[in-house]
């Protein structure tokens, strides 16, 4: 008996790869080999140990390979992420400890790996730092990968996928990611994951639109089932209507003839019809990134967040050499253009590390960033040496994060001025000066910003912070302090991805912008139709209104018609 097509429903999650999708589902069941533990007597102790061996061996091999097909289709930062896999299997306590317990229990392999890596877990998941948790992620997909290679059976394979499908599943390691057959999966819908999750940033760089977070799709979504999925909305239909899936196909087909568009432009200046030229630069996270910034018409980087190199270490921290091969690598991709480094910003709630934990119980609030660079100037003091070695050979400016005090930027400086003079002392090369700026983001940095300003090189406004931290500040404020001191000023918050905020910011005073490459194209569209004089006068009207809500209003009201307002699918009315 045929079931009845269920109703259309819609999910909401998190889009992190624009783009829309329309296929059908596939839902990646996350195998569950049932593991027993089975008595081995002594005889075939060896032939458990050799099982368990070539097990590792083959894992190993899948994750290589996985790490160079990474690396040939999204370069050196995205393939890292597989050597945090390849460094646990390759853990020299994970094998000591299995084959002990194979030898002291007589157990089979599977009971001996699941027990060593159950423990490993109870010790992960009883930390408090969400990065050092996140490791238990890497040690559950590795875990299911050896007990997959133990059974024989094959692991769900995607590169075979045959049809246009969109992959439905709770987590995607990067390594499933890396290898499914991009030709037919053209869309990722995932129950788990954040913005900054490695999932979501290897899907942007390989350019498969992306939905995370999505909240309850295992029980709503059944594999044949149709679905559109709007990497930009941040959407997914479920069985949508006939008249909803022909109006998201135009939309796709109307999103390709106005990238077109938007990318013959990309080499012309953002500039307004009454001839305001402003600064449109790209916030990156890692180097491999540079060649979508250029290709989206990136005149710089303006935040380069080093806080994800860490990462990238971690458990470790990067050496000296790490940083200064990292940041000459970008200043060459980029070249000619600037690019901004900014120092260390381990906190908040995106980025952890295990050296946190030890000096603070919340480093949202607490002791992040410049606080916790100052108080622990030995990891300080590395990362600047690599960016002077770096910043020896031309292109590289420095960005403070989390400024609260004029103090903090005067004991930054004496820092950096005691690394460039060890250097040269040391016969290594490091700049007579290098520009140095502030980040202002937060209320603290804001209300003193004329003192700060005759203390740096330039400003950069960090609205996602500063939003979060106060909403009631007045960038206006920080404008003028920089205008009246003679220095730049520049904004970094993804409040300047959205190409409205984008042209109230410049009626607001602003005149350089950074944000993520993808965005770059639309706010340049809008700003060449424009007058600066009318943004002028709407950012005047908008201080004036009540709410945030009257502000929409008045910027889609002005500006609508002249958005390129590209490739989300029509939101269907319940
Ligand atoms: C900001 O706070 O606006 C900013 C750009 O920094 P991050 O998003 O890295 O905290
Ligand atoms: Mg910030």
């Amino acid at each position: 008996m045929r079931r009845a097509p269920r109703p259309p429903r819609t999910l909401q999650g998190l889009g992190v790869s624009p783009g829309i999708a329309v296929g059908s589902a596939l839902v990646l069941e996350i195998p569950r080999v049932s593991i027993f533990r089975v008595s081995v007597e002594a005889e075939r102790v060896p032939h458990e140990i050799s099982r368990l061996r070539r097990a590792l061996a083959l894992c190993k091999r899948q994750l290589l390979e996985a790490r160079t097909k990474a690396l040939q289709e999204a370069g050196e930062g995205y393939a890292r992420v597989f050597d945090a896999q390849v460094m646990i299997l390759d853990d020299s306590s994970l094998v000591r400890e299995t084959t002990e317990s194979i030898r002291r229990e007589r157990v089979n392999a599977e009971w001996a790996v699941r027990e060593v890596v159950e423990r490993y877990l109870k010790v992960l998941s009883g930390t408090q730092e969400s990065g050092v948790r996140e490791r238990g992620g890497d040690v559950e997909d590795v875990h299911a990968r050896i007990q997959q290679a133990l059974s024989g059976g094959p692991r769900q394979n995607l590169s075979e996928a045959k049809e246009d499908m969109i992959i439905v599943s709770r987590v995607l390691s990067p390594s499933d990611l890396v290898l499914l057959n991009r030709e037919h999966v053209i869309g990722l819908a995932i129950e788990e994951g954040g913005q900054t999750s490695h999932t979501a940033i290897i899907a942007s760089a390989l350019r498969v639109p992306a939905v995370v977070g999505l909240k309850g799709i295992l029980s709503a979504v059944k594999t044949g089932e149709a679905l559109i999925l709007d990497g930009r909305r941040g959407t997914v239909h479920v069985e949508p209507s006939t008249e909803l899936r022909e109006s998201c196909l135009e939309s796709a087909r109307q999103a390709g003839v106005l990238e077109g568009r938007l990318l013959a432009e990309r080499n012309l200046p953002a500039v307004t019809t009454d001839g305001v030229v402003i600064s449109l630069l790209a916030n990156l996270e890692l180097p491999e990134e540079a060649e979508a910034a250029t290709g989206s018409g990136a005149e710089g980087v303006g935040l380069y967040r080093s806080e994800f190199l860490f990462l990238h270490h971690s458990p470790d921290l990067p050496s000296e050499e790490d940083h200064r091969a990292t940041y000459r690598s970008l200043a060459e991709r980029m070249s000619p253009r600037p690019v901004v480094i900014r120092t260390l910003d381990l906190g908040g709630e995106k980025y952890f590390h295990r050296i946190l934990e030890k000096e603070e119980g919340n480093p949202v609030m607490g002791l992040r960033a410049i606080r916790f660079c100052l108080r622990r100037t030995d990891i300080f003091r590395i990362q600047l040496r690599g960016f002077l070695r770096a910043a020896a050979e031309g292109g590289l400016s420095l960005m403070v994060p989390f400024i609260t005090d004029r103090e903090e930027i005067l004991q930054a400086r004496e820092i950096l001025e005691s690394c460039r003079r060890e250097l040269l002392a040391e016969g290594l090369p490091a700049p007579d000066r290098v520009p140095m700026g502030a980040m202002i983001e937060t209320p603290a940095a804001a209300l003193v910003a004329d003192l700060l300003a005759r203390e740096v090189d330039f400003f950069s406004i960090g609205t996602n912070d500063l939003i979060q931290y106060s909403l009631a500040v007045d960038r206006g404020g920080v404008v003028g302090a920089a205008r009246a001191a003679g220095i730049r000023v520049g904004l970094c918050g993804e409040m300047a991805a959205d190409p409205l905020c984008a042209a109230l910011l410049v009626g607001m005073g602003l005149r350089e912008l950074s944000m993520k490459p993808s965005a770059i194209p639309e706010v340049k569209h809008l700003l060449r139709r424009v007058t600066s004089g009318e943004l002028r006068a709407l950012a005047r009207e908008a201080l004036a209104l009540p709410g945030s809500r009257e502000i929409e209003e008045l910027l889609h009201r002005q500006l609508a018609e002249r958005l390129a307002a590209g490739g989300a699918c029509p939101v269907e009315l319940a």
